[in-house]
Order: C-alpha cells, then structure tokens, then sequence
C-alpha cells in the first residue's frame, strides 16, 4: 500500500506517493482537485510585484528581480502551451 505523506489543505483527501498533486512555497499538500492553475500562480507572483514593498511571503525569492524573472516564464509557458494544473507526482 502507497505511503500516505500528507492531506489535501482544502478537502483533507489523502495524498499517497505517486499521486498527482501539488505540494505549496509554505508547506501544503493540496490534492489533484485543489492545485492550483499556472495563471493562479502568475497572478499571485503579479499581485506581490505590485504591492508598495516587496514580501513574497511563503515564497521563496530574494529580490523582485527573482520573481519578475519567474513569473516571465510562467507566462512564456501560458501563452506557448496554455493553461494547465501546477501539479507534481507525490
Ligand atoms: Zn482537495
């Protein structure tokens, strides 16, 4: 039986190794249903580009330059290959 690492942060459903997931900057473990979009993450990357000080929060960038960089690939990526869950394998 698959080894279960954690739980989804929004509907508590079991996340086992090999499953289809997204695990957040901070710590979470959000299942196949819950990941997030690529465009969800830009626009998270874009709404603490625009605060009046720079906090990334729970992700992990030093600078503003950093993120700018990231979030100009994500959306390369969205506008080359559309949209799709930001998922990994567990
Ligand atoms: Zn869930």
């Amino acid at each position: 039986m698959a080894e279960v690492l954690g739980h989804c942060e929004a509907c508590n459903a079991k996340i086992r190794t090999g499953d289809a997931c997204h695990y957040t900057a901070d710590g979470c473990w959000l299942c196949d249903d819950h990941a997030p979009m690529l465009s969800d993450a830009i626009r998270q990357h874009q709404e603490i580009a625009e605060a009046p000080w720079f906090d990334p929060g729970s992700l992990n960038y030093d600078s503003l330059d950093d993120l700018l960089a990231q979030m100009n690939r994500m959306r390369r990526e969205l506008a080359e290959k559309g949209d799709r869950k930001l998922l990994v394998t567990a």
